[in-house]
């Protein structure tokens, strides 16, 4: 299927604003280890550019799960329970998203 850099974006903003949270930059590259980083005090969100290639519950994932490090730093109760709630089942998303090529 895929989508452009634009369409992604796009789908990152109506998170964050969902989510209520400050994204400043959203950067769409290649990452050799990691399918994507945030920094929650400058803004900075990159993605790792093969998720464009990759299903829509995937991508809701990885973006969901970096946005909620705004709140959550770690992967503990909070974040867990917030992932639930936005995603129900990010389990078994995960369970799909092996790490990057
Ligand atoms: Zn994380």
């Amino acid at each position: 299927m895929g989508q452009d850099k634009e369409a992604f974006k796009t789908r990152v903003h109506k998170w964050a604003e969902k989510l209520n949270v400050q994204v400043q930059v959203i950067s769409i590259r290649s990452m050799k280890n990691k399918w994507a980083s945030y920094t929650p005090k400058s803004g900075l969100l990159i993605f790792n550019i093969e998720l464009l290639e990759m299903d829509d519950d995937v991508c809701n994932y990885v973006i969901v799960h970096e946005l909620l490090h705004n709140q959550a730093p770690n992967h503990g109760k909070l974040w867990k329970s917030l992932m639930t709630a936005h995603l129900g089942d990010y389990k078994e998303i995960e369970s799909k998203l092996k790490h990057p090529s």
